[in-house]
């Protein structure tokens, strides 16, 4: 029977890149909570602050580079027939590890959408130069291509994470809380379905209830056993 190998991920999986995690992070931005700027009232209220928070992001993200976590998904990708990489992180580095097919449930730290005319396209600038940034086609003001607490996920990834998740053999969960809804249900959805589901996270999370193997390691150390595991299987 063939596998079909899925990694479910969240900030945890990027933590060694040097790229904080908003819960439990090494405290606040400045003076603010990460999690009350990424949203749509925060953003209303005070756009450029929200866009500091977001330009500061992405030049941390420029500089970092992708671990040996992704880059040995990235590989199990190249032997294995049938792998995905469903990711809660807009960081992007993923597909710069070599993953090929990735699905950005909350879209994409260098995406920009206009909030006039609707046009979103990739914008690798940072820092921006002006802040918040406009739109080149209609002057409107731009906002990162991200979903927001409070917002939807984009469609047809999630329904394509839940197909995923359908028929999994293998769900590896990687430094995910598992506290962000509806992509929290993910591994639960595949359990039942009857995957083997891994998780690898130092701390105890709603999926270590129901993981079949739970490793308490980083990302880059707890991935070098789940490789094994899957070479062996
Ligand atoms: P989260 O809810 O996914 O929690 C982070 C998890 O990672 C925690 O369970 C923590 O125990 C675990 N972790 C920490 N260091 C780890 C390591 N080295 N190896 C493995 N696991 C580790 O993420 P969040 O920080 O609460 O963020 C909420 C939302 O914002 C999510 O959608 C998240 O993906 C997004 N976010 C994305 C990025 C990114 O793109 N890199 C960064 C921050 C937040
Ligand atoms: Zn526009």
């Amino acid at each position: 029977m063939v596998s079909y190998i899925t990694f479910f991920t969240g900030a945890g999986v990027s933590a060694e890149s040097g790229i904080p995690t908003f819960r439990g992070s090494e405290g606040l931005w400045r003076k603010y909570n990460p999690m009350d700027l990424a949203t749509p009232e925060a953003f209303q209220k005070n756009p450029k602050l929200v866009w500091e928070f977001y330009d500061d992001r992405r030049q941390n993200i420029a500089r970092a580079k992708p671990n040996k976590a992704h880059l040995l998904m990235a590989d199990i990708e190249k032997k294995f027939p049938n792998v995905a990489v469903i990711t809660q992180n807009v960081d992007g580095l993923h597909q710069r590890a070599g993953s090929e097919n990735v699905i950005e449930l909350h879209g994409n730290i260098w995406k920009v959408r206009c909030i006039r005319c609707g046009k979103e396209e990739y914008n690798y600038e940072a820092p921006l130069k002006e802040l918040p940034p406009s739109c080149k086609y209609c002057g409107g003001m731009l906002r990162p291509g991200v979903v927001w607490f409070g917002e939807s996920l984009p469609f047809n990834e999630l329904n394509r994470a839940f197909e995923i998740a359908e028929r999994s053999n293998f769900f590896i969960v990687v430094g995910t809380s598992c506290q962000v809804y509806p992509a929290a249900q993910l591994p639960f959805v595949a359990k039942q379905k009857g995957s083997k589901v891994i998780e690898i996270n130092p701390e105890y999370t709603p999926v270590s209830d129901i993981a079949d193997i739970s490793i308490r390691k980083k990302a880059t150390e707890g991935m070098e056993e789940v490789f094994k595991i899957l070479i062996n299987s």
